[in-house]
């Protein structure tokens, strides 16, 4: 509700989000555009609790988390949300496993719980016989396939992906999109960053911004068919 957010550099503020009011709806699966700068990553990072606005309130499931301290807010995200990068941040000396297992030792969870929830997690995003293999082993796909399976272990409600198919060639990004929609239909909040509209055509509703605000907000069917 009317989110606004100023990045603060010595005496000059640079106000980046000007008042954005948007309501995202359990199971929705909404794709989030815009130029370059239009503040997408900015809001991205406020939905995903890893900042906080400077003004305005954010409801996530119930909760006011827009003025959350550091750690109150570092819970609800290890609870609620699962967050992709464009760059995938996989650890190059771990196997696909053990990637997708990390967020887990935070957790206090025992190694065994911690694989088989990994497994559990790889075979979501149709991985299981690749657990084994280290980051150099698999291809960019599957990479970031296994980085899905990473923010899919803690069962979050809501999983952020900003710019997934950035770094991934139109076959590949087609693969990685139709994993978000199978996650999606099994009961996920899915909201993604693109800038490409063929990549976007697979979410039900676009949110477009321009220069802090929502320029445009469209529901719509999705032109692929889903699983
Ligand atoms: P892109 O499509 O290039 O990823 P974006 O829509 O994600 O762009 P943001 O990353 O949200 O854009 O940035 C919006 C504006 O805020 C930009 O002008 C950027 O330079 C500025 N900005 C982003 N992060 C910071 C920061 N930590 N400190 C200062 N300015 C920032
Ligand atoms: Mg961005």
């Amino acid at each position: 509700e009317n989110i606004r957010k100023s990045y603060y550099m010595g005496s000059h503020a640079l106000e980046v989000l000007k008042g954005i009011t948007l309501d995202i709806y359990r199971k929705e699966y909404v794709a989030l555009m815009g130029p370059s700068g239009s503040g997408k990553s900015t809001l991205m990072n406020i939905l995903g609790c890893l900042d906080t606005p400077t003004s305005g309130t954010y409801i996530l499931n119930g909760s006011d988390v827009s003025k959350m301290a550091d750690d109150d807010l570092a819970e609800v995200r290890n609870k609620e949300i699962g967050f992709v990068f464009q760059q995938f941040n996989l650890l190059p000396r771990l196997t696909a496993a053990e990637n997708v297992a990390l967020p887990l030792i935070y957790g206090g969870v025992s190694k065994k719980e911690r694989m088989e929830r990994a497994l559990e997690a790889l075979r979501k995003v149709g991985l299981a016989d690749r657990s084994q293999h280290k980051p150099n082993e698999m291809s960019g796909g599957q990479i970031q396939r296994v980085a899905i399976a990473r923010a899919l272990v803690n069962n979050p409600s809501i999983l952020l992906a900003d710019e997934p198919t950035g770094n991934l060639d139109s076959k590949t990004s087609v693969e990685v999109m139709e994993i978000f929609g199978q996650i999606q239909a099994a009961g996920n909040t899915v909201v993604l960053v693109t800038h490409e509209e063929d990549i976007a055509a697979f979410a039900k509703r676009v949110v477009r911004l321009r220069d802090g605000l929502i320029e445009t907000d469209t529901t719509r069917e999705p032109k692929h068919a889903m699983a």
